[in-house]
């Protein structure tokens, strides 16, 4: 199984207890490598698949190996508008004159037969006839009459594309596991192919509990919040390829949670739920987790997001992320997408870890992992800059809004100073 190549490689802080396991950084505590082992190992990754047309594969995960029926391009073609000779007749020294009998144009080849010094016209793409093999740039040739002029210098074959020179038949063109983005549509339009079987889509559903949680439209009373955990999962959800089953705020009630858990187990691969999960939560999704699945309660050394929950619940997939909305978010990128990318089947997922050069302090103690807010840019030079969003709290949302990447601490790390070179994961990448 891949190991997610995020730069993290906490080493282990001295500690005085001395006899607890040595790779934790704090007793009890799992790093963030740890739980993502775990939790990969666990995961077996789909391996039904339907097939789809090209035009509706974006995201999905290709589910078996694809190999190239034609030659790509499939046959030889000119890189340029200009003239096809063949080499042979290349001038040495003094210009030459050729007679222009023809043209090529892209998908209109010409047929005719090419004598000795003769030319044919040939436009990008176009065939390049028989009896030529080279091409003359038009902007490297003079024209008289029925006649162009080349002098010497130029290459045998130059400005020719060959047949197959992108992919040959029966060459390997995409490896199972393998997410299907823009390049990879155009990729298999280009071999001809017209559909393609993937692994099918996971069915993720997600919850909030907590009895605080108010929907949208409704009244805050006293004490009560706006469920908005939900709304950033959903959010969240929205770049991958998944059928996303909203089952709403379930209230503290011991019945509604079973019921939910239940159902949303036998309609999905992925269950999502935020809150409920630290220790001395009073409400019931941890007993009922007991009750229902095989679940384990974590705590991260990491910052935000230290308890987790991870497991089954019958067939299902069960993240449990924290309440804090932070934590929340940071818990699903660190943990949660890992294991759903996992479980959908692709075997390439890695996330974009850059160096930024940090222009003022984060503050920090040594211990846990942090993935502060912040925001990156670039300096005068065009090297990539970072600093904080200020508040770093765990429910401090806006500071999530404000920044554009995580900046990640390393655990034995105390402040980072300005100048200092830092791991910066930024939230959007390429695709
Ligand atoms: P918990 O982990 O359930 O103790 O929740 C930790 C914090 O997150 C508390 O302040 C909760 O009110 C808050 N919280 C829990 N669920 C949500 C939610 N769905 N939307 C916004 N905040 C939440
Ligand atoms: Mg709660």
């Amino acid at each position: 199984m891949k190991e997610i190549p995020v730069n993290i490689t906490p080493k282990p802080i001295q500690t005085t207890s001395g006899g607890c396991d040595s790779t934790n950084l704090l007793a009890g505590l799992l790093t963030l490598q740890q739980a993502r082992t775990k939790m990969l190992e666990s995961i077996t990754p789909v391996t039904d698949s339907i097939k789809v047309g090209i035009m509706d594969s974006y995201g999905s995960i290709v589910a078996e190996d694809i190999t190239s029926p034609i030659n790509v391009p499939n046959y030889k073609n000119s890189a340029m508008d200009g003239y096809a000779v063949s080499a042979h007749d290349l001038p040495e020294a003094e210009p030459k004159k050729f007679k222009l009998v023809g043209t090529s144009w892209a998908g209109k080849p010409y047929v005719g037969e090419v004598k000795e010094n003769q030319c044919i016209r040939i436009m990008t793409g176009a065939k390049v006839p028989d009896g030529t093999d080279t091409v003359i740039m038009q902007e490297h040739i003079t024209k008289e009459d029925d006649n162009i002029i080349i002098s010497s210098g130029h290459k045998a074959e130059q400005n020719v594309r060959c047949a197959g020179e992108d992919l040959k038949q029966g060459d390997s063109v995409l490896k199972k596991g393998k997410l299907i983005n823009a390049a990879e549509m155009g990729l298999l339009a280009s071999l001809g192919v017209a559909t393609v079987k993937v692994l099918r889509p996971l069915k993720v559903s997600f919850f909030s509990t907590g009895d605080e949680l108010k929907g949208l439209g409704e009244t805050l009373e006293d004490g009560q919040i706006y469920d908005s955990n939900r709304y950033t999962i959903f959010g969240m959800l929205q770049k991958l390829n998944v059928e996303i089953t909203d089952m709403g705020v379930i209230p503290d009630d011991r019945e509604k949670i079973e019921a939910a858990f239940l159902t949303a187990a036998d309609q999905s691969d992925v269950i999502i739920t935020s809150g409920g999960v630290s220790v001395g939560d009073a409400d019931y999704v941890k007993e009922t987790l007991e009750k229902l699945g095989q679940i384990n309660f974590w705590k991260l050394a990491i910052k935000p997001g230290k308890p987790l929950a991870f497991g089954k619940v019958k067939q299902a997939m069960f993240i449990g992320l924290p309440g804090n909305p932070v934590s929340v978010m940071a818990t699903y990128y660190q943990l949660g997408l890992p294991a759903i990318q996992h479980l959908s089947g692709n075997q390439n997922y890695m996330p974009v870890i850059a160096k930024a050069r940090a222009t003022e302090p984060f503050y920090k103690r040594p211990g846990r992992l942090d993935f502060q807010r912040a925001i990156f840019s670039y300096d005068e030079k065009g090297e990539l800059i970072v600093k904080g969003v200020g508040m770093q709290a765990s429910h401090i949302l806006s500071g999530m809004s404000l920044a554009n990447c995580f900046a990640i601490i390393p655990s034995e790390s105390g402040t980072v100073n300005p100048g200092d070179v830092i791991d910066i994961q930024p939230f959007e990448g390429l695709i």
